[in-house]
């Protein structure tokens, strides 16, 4: 039985970018139109630190740059890193922060990334939970909100609709500015519809930062534990926490943002795709082969973004293994046309 829908298809003659400014507005309807924006901002603000869905608060028309309420906690999450200086330091705290650093790049490369953006490959209901779920604790919002911002770059790169461009929008904005802004805080659900079928995801999507939290608690349990069976060490609950949620957060923060900031400006173009995507081999060891960035901005449904041997990818590496042993499956190859058609820029 077909499902009744408050959403019209577009007719086939619409143009993409008319359908997405539809979208938008019907996003920006929801918001309430009321004198009482002093006191929403502040509460709503609250509100999405528990649920990303709650009602926006009304906003000054014409505003569309990153909000107070928004920069405030980002800002915090980078000035506690100071809390270091108090929590003191530990081999075992430094393993952890280079350990959480490396789970969580590879939830966001190859999870958020190849697959929930881009399907590169299949994978039960369970595990891609699991990964929705790992990926949340690197504090970048839900794996719906995520993708759909994505797909929103592929499907503009670089052109007055991309979501983040440095040649738009400027180098800070396309780094840390964009995510910041209202227009951008909700997820566009009109761009990731098949994952949106799952409820687990919305729910995830939803309440993005439990996993963090419970990680948090986690991290203080392994620290108090540590503390009381090898004081010796030198670890705590606190210490774990400051490394693990705050120092090792924001490393992998800056990471993933240089994907959309410097990998549009720095490297070198194999292939003509008609925006300023480079391949950089820095970026790539940094960001577990996400640096291949020309290479992906070409042939996008590929699993694999070094497209030779001698382009390291650690997180193909390591899906190829989960492969061996049946956990994803159907990883989509780069076909030999794709590297045969590349043309020096
Ligand atoms: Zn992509
Ligand atoms: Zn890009």
């Amino acid at each position: 039985m077909t499902m009744p829908t408050t959403t019209p298809p577009a007719p086939a003659s619409e143009k993409p970018v008319a359908r997405l400014q539809k979208d938008e507005a019907r996003v920006q309807k929801r918001e309430p139109a009321t004198g009482w924006r002093v006191l929403l901002v502040p509460l709503t603000a609250l509100l999405h630190v528990v649920d990303s869905e709650a009602p926006l608060a009304p906003r000054k028309p014409g505003r569309t740059g990153p909000e107070l309420m928004r920069i405030a906690p980002f800002a915090l999450m980078h000035i506690l890193c100071v809390l270091v200086v108090f929590v003191g330091f530990s081999w075992p705290a430094v393993v952890l922060t280079g350990a959480l650093y490396c789970i969580r790049m590879f939830a966001i490369t190859g999870w958020y990334h190849r697959y929930f953006a881009h399907r590169s490959f299949k994978t039960s209901r369970a595990f891609q939970f699991v990964w929705g779920f790992i990926g949340c604790c690197a504090i970048q919002k839900g794996p719906l909100w995520w993708a759909a911002h994505h797909r929103n770059h592929h499907r503009f790169s670089d052109q007055p609709e991309d979501t983040h461009s440095p040649r738009q929008s400027g180098f800070i904005y396309s780094h840390m500015g964009w995510f910041l802004t209202r227009k951008n805080f909700e997820t566009r659900h009109h761009h990731i519809r098949d994952f949106t079928r799952y409820p687990e995801l919305r729910f995830l999507n939803r309440f993005d930062l439990l996993p963090p939290v419970l990680l948090g608690f986690a991290l203080y349990g392994l620290g108090e534990l540590i503390a009381a069976q090898a004081p010796g060490w030198g670890a705590t609950g606190w210490q774990f926490v400051v490394w693990g949620i705050l120092v090792s957060t924001v490393i992998c923060y800056h990471a993933t943002y240089t994907i959309n900031s410097l990998s549009h400006v720095f490297g070198s173009q194999r292939f003509r795709t008609g925006d300023d995507s480079r391949n950089n081999f820095w970026l790539a060891l940094l960001t577990f082969g996400e640096g291949w960035h020309n290479n992906h901005h070409h042939y996008q449904s590929a699993v694999r973004q070094g497209f030779y041997w001698w382009e390291i990818d650690l997180t193909w590496y390591v899906l190829k293994m989960m492969s061996w042993v049946g956990l994803v499956w159907d990883l989509r190859p780069v076909p030999r046309a794709v590297k045969d058609g590349a043309n020096a820029a």
